[in-house]
């Protein structure tokens, strides 16, 4: 929750880790990529040698030979990288789902689960996952999740089968769908993503002149801001450079939530001209967020 009062909330620990560079062993290249882009391993053996398998964008298992040191590896950081599954009658996890039905039963938001790939058993549950989506939109603000165009979280259920999408925001039907693979994945990489999603509402409910203005600064800055998940800084960055101003507002909004003193430094240390663009858009941003700045 963040202080009504002098309008700054805090940027929680599992937020800020964003902040920085993604510390995966990099020694192993196979490792990283792993961590950065597939579900969470599970490992085994195959024709006697080591195998590790992962969830693929549709639900499917698939496997891949993997040395053993790389495979030891990737066993140990999918400990810390991933959420836990496979709780049974968990009731720190029961409890957690019964608080965030209750927030978003306040904002007017339908929470659907629907796992049914790779972890049909409706016994097995993620843990720290209700935790951490309640904890990111408790410092959001008011009006960004109680609108008509956030009706329902969908979390769990397999992308549509053409665009094969892990995750996205659903304008007619007002829903954030957060789909079984980006569970499965890497909670860093769900932060983002989930950020990035409510960032296509904000983008829905800004001002016209507001989301004009934002287009227009958007295709004149160079370089954008970007921070490191997913396949790393330069393809976010990327993805905010095709063009399509919708793309550089929702990533602004998860760089805005989560970047603190990291976004503002790069503003004060960028060039004049680009100094004062950043500087409008952090504006727009601070007084769409009803002035709230992140520290
Ligand atoms: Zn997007």
């Amino acid at each position: 929750m963040y202080n009504m009062q002098n309008k700054r909330a805090a940027i929680p620990k599992e937020l800020r880790a964003l902040q920085r560079p993604w510390e995966i062993k990099k020694e192993i290249p196979q490792v990283e990529k792993w961590v950065r882009t597939k579900t969470k391993p599970t490992t085994g053996t195959y024709d006697d040698r080591p195998i590790a398998h992962y969830t693929d964008v549709r639900g499917r298992l698939c496997g891949m030979h993997l040395d053993e040191k790389t495979t030891d590896s990737l066993k140990k950081i999918a400990e810390t990288e991933y959420f836990a599954w496979a709780v049974m009658n968990d009731p720190e996890t029961a409890n957690a789902y019964e608080q965030l039905k209750g927030f978003l039963d306040t904002h007017n938001i339908r929470l659907d689960l629907k796992f049914e790939g790779r972890y049909t058993n409706p016994t097995c549950k993620p843990k720290g996952l209700y935790e951490l989506i309640l904890k990111i939109m408790s410092i959001l603000p008011y009006h960004h999740l109680s609108t008509d165009k956030f009706r329902k979280l969908l979390l769990g259920g397999m992308p549509d089968h053409y665009t094969l999408e892990p995750c996205y925001y659903d304008v007619r039907t007002k829903t954030v769908n957060m789909h079984e693979t980006t569970i499965l994945g890497a909670k860093r990489n769900f932060i983002g993503l989930f950020l990035h999603e409510i960032g296509h509402i904000f983008e829905d409910i800004l001002p016209p002149n507001d989301k004009t203005t934002l287009a227009s600064i958007a295709q004149m800055l160079n370089p954008k801001f970007a921070i490191d998940y997913l396949e790393g800084v330069e393809k976010r960055r990327f993805v905010q450079d095709n063009g399509n101003a919708g793309q550089f507002i929702a990533e602004t909004y998860l760089h805005y939530v989560t970047q603190g003193e990291v976004f503002t430094k790069f503003i004060e240390d960028s060039e004049a001209e680009q100094r004062e663009m950043w500087k409008e858009v952090n504006g727009i941003y601070q007084r769409n967020f009803d002035g709230i700045v992140y520290v």
